[in-house]
């Protein structure tokens, strides 16, 4: 398969050569502008800079709308490469950018002198996703787009931008310039000279972001985690503390790494109101379905001893069978505040699996990242799922093999494991299983400190996520993968991936 990753649901070689200059010209609609401007970049990057005078340079690669793709949903096409000509039919424009990530590998693999061949494919999963955490380490735009570049070469769909956390509150808000102001800067211990470090992201830099990733058909959701992970979002608003009258606990982003006390006090108004608003401001940045709330790994103890906690225990009935006060069910009319303010902006919220926990509606949609069991409960109770397990190798912060010299922590994911991800777990009934939208990899960065360790991180593991989530499961083989991955692997080095090189097992 010419080193195709992911692999398409059908190739068919056919005798003779294409021979394409180093300019291709396109022929096509004017509505596909913005998707073939990115293909011809990346045509541009595979293509060596001089090519003879007998490869053809006019409208060679055409590209046409064809109703009958529709059934394999917005994102199908089909790709024939024939002696004098480059065809890509599409059902929408979105099939224009998967096309040009298939022909730009295939030019990475044989330059100017393309087989003739006939593709077809279509995705098997509508949620194709990945997440960078950007509190631990704080990336720059450039590199983000670069990410957003590299993922789209592998057909993914979905950025999942982690942008709160207790180390870094990352966006800066206009509205509500305080969050960045306190929260996006933390003191870095390491030295014996200790500074502050970090940065946030403008509404300028949101709207790159956005833009860029558009014009790849990749949707981007942002993450504000609430109630917990907030130590940043305290050090700008401390009087959200569950704090008694004596009580003059103040926060600082947080320099260390765990689950932390530091959770919004979800007896106030005043927290409510505040997460309203920040998911107010998203909604204003960020076009997409869906806004991120978080949800996960909330202590609750404080609950139980702050007044404002108790009161709203009582006032709502938020007891357990015996009659006590339920943080649980504090946790779960929390969100569910949050939620009908998201829906109320018109987007739907995604949490992680803790909120099936306490009970939730089922519009939210559950990334399910404790275990696939917890994804598949969530399935089966009617929630939207995406799958992100790091039990099944979604957690690109582990380690590539169990050695002392390898980056990573908490676990160990090979390609191979990578590879073997499959979102929908065996013994599903058929009605859980549709509600499996799909799944992501997800890339902590604790241990992370620079983009080029992330890239190490990131590939191949990403390309092997990308082929679980986007290729049909017949076409799906491990010795396949590892094999194209010897091709794919030159086309990531030509564009200067700092990928690991090492065994796939
Ligand atoms: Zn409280």
């Amino acid at each position: 398969m010419y080193g195709l990753i992911p692999a398409p649901v059908s190739v068919e070689v056919s005798e003779g050569h294409c021979l394409i200059g180093c300019l291709p010209g396109f022929g096509y609609e004017k509505q596909f502008e913005p998707e073939v401007s990115v293909v011809a970049s990346w045509l541009a990057q595979q293509l060596p800079k001089t090519i003879p005078e007998e490869y053809r340079q006019a409208d060679i690669i055409s590209i046409n709308v064809y109703n009958d793709l529709v059934k394999g949903g917005t994102e199908a096409y089909k790709l024939f490469i024939r002696p004098t000509v480059i065809e890509i039919h599409v059902a929408s424009a979105a099939g224009v950018v998967r096309a040009g990530a298939t022909l730009a590998q295939l030019v990475s693999a044989h330059g100017c002198r393309l087989p003739c061949l006939s593709i077809e494919d279509q995705p098997r999963y509508s949620w194709r996703g990945f997440m960078l955490d950007t509190v631990r380490n704080f990336f720059s735009v450039d590199f983000i787009l670069r990410q957003l570049d590299l993922a789209a070469l592998h057909k993914l769909n979905m950025f999942h931008w982690h942008l709160s956390d207790d180390q870094a509150w990352r966006l800066d808000l206009e509205e509500m310039p305080e969050l960045a102001a306190h929260g996006a800067q933390r003191l870095d211990r390491r030295f014996n000279v200790v500074k502050w470090k970090g940065g946030s992201y403008s509404a300028a830099d949101v709207r790159r972001v956005v833009e860029f990733a558009a014009s790849r058909h990749i949707s981007v959701i942002p993450e504000i985690d609430v109630p917990g992970h907030s130590s940043a979002l305290l050090a700008s608003h401390p009087e959200l503390w569950c704090r008694s009258a004596h009580d003059d606990r103040h926060f600082l982003p947080e320099d260390r790494y765990g689950i932390f006390d530091a959770v919004l006090c979800a007896g106030r108004d005043e927290s409510l109101n505040l997460v309203g608003r920040v998911f107010s401001g998203l909604s204003g940045l960020f076009p997409g379905k869906y806004l991120h709330a978080g949800g996960d790994e909330v202590p609750k103890e404080q609950w139980l001893v702050c007044e404002h906690c108790r009161a709203r225990m009582r006032d709502e009935g938020l007891q357990d069978k015996h009659g006590n006060f339920d943080p649980e069910r504090l946790q779960a009319w929390f969100m569910e505040q949050v939620q009908v303010g998201i829906n109320g902006l018109g987007r739907t919220m995604v949490g992680w699996d803790e909120l099936v926990d306490g009970g939730c509606s089922r519009d939210v949609l559950i990334m399910a990242w404790r275990s696939t069991g917890h994804g598949a409960k969530a399935a089966e109770l009617g929630y939207k799922v995406v799958m992100c397990p790091q039990n099944k190798a979604c957690y690109l912060d582990h380690k590539h093999l169990d050695l002392e010299e390898e980056p990573g922590q908490l676990g160990i994911c090979t390609v191979r494991d990578a590879y073997a991800f499959d979102p929908h777990p065996e013994g599903l009934s058929a009605a859980a299983a549709a509600n499996i939208l799909g799944g992501q990899a997800n890339l902590w960065t604790e241990l992370v400190y620079f983009g080029k360790q992330a890239e190490y991180m990131l590939y191949p593991r990403l390309s092997a996520i990308a082929e679980a989530l986007w290729s049909p499961k017949a076409v799906r083989d491990f010795a396949s993968f590892a094999s194209r991955l010897e091709l794919h692997g030159r086309f990531l080095d030509r564009l200067q991936v700092n990928r690991y090189r090492g065994p796939l097992e």
